[in-house]
């Protein structure tokens, strides 16, 4: 059988340590670098530097900041909605053939947590064309998506400042 030679990946950056995603970002800056178009989605979080900055780059990077903090803050009903709405984005950004990298951000978070199931994330990503790669970030890996995923990378905590009571820092954490 002939090599494939190009495929769409499904990434995912998963672990208990800083940088999963950080390093998401630092492949959409190759990706804009090879004159192809960004979009995230933010499942968890909003106002982030990344946020800011991909203003800056135009249509080349769109990010979608739909969370609204951390999910311990609302209710589970509240949750639900949230992730609800920002997987119908995910699903809409799946079609879209303008984007040749999409960013998940935080989606292995609501997995984990049971507010959005893995076989509809798997059944969205079987459909999509070849010519998209998507990054799939947030502890928590579902082994259904462990068996789907091209490329897995485990951040492994060895030391944080937060052990050492430093406060989160803008252009750090956020
Ligand atoms: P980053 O966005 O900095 O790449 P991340 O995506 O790996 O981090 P998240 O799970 O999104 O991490 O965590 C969000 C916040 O929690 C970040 O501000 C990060 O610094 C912090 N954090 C990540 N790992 C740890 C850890 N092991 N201990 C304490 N705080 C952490
Ligand atoms: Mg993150």
């Amino acid at each position: 059988m002939k090599k494939q030679k190009n495929k769409g990946l499904i990434i995912v950056f998963t672990g208990n340590g800083k940088g999963k995603t950080t390093a998401a970002l630092g492949v959409a800056m190759r990706m804009i670098g090879h004159g192809k178009k960004v979009v995230m989605v933010q499942f968890l979080k909003s106002g982030s530097g990344e946020s800011q900055a991909a203003k800056k780059f135009g249509s080349a990077f769109k990010i979608w900041s739909l969370g609204k903090g951390f999910t311990w803050q609302h209710s589970p009903a509240e949750n639900k909605k949230i992730v609800r709405e920002a997987w119908r984005k995910c699903r809409e950004i799946l079609k879209d053939p303008r984007y040749a990298l999409a960013i998940f951000d935080e989606i292995n978070y609501c997995m984990e947590y049971k507010l959005l199931d893995p076989q509809k994330v798997i059944q969205e990503l079987r459909k999509k064309t070849n010519a998209k790669h998507v990054i799939l970030t947030g502890n928590g890996l579902p082994g259904e998506i462990l068996d789907v995923a091209d490329l897995v990378t485990e951040m492994k905590c060895i030391r944080h400042p937060f052990q050492n009571s430093l406060p989160a820092q803008a252009g750090i954490e956020f």
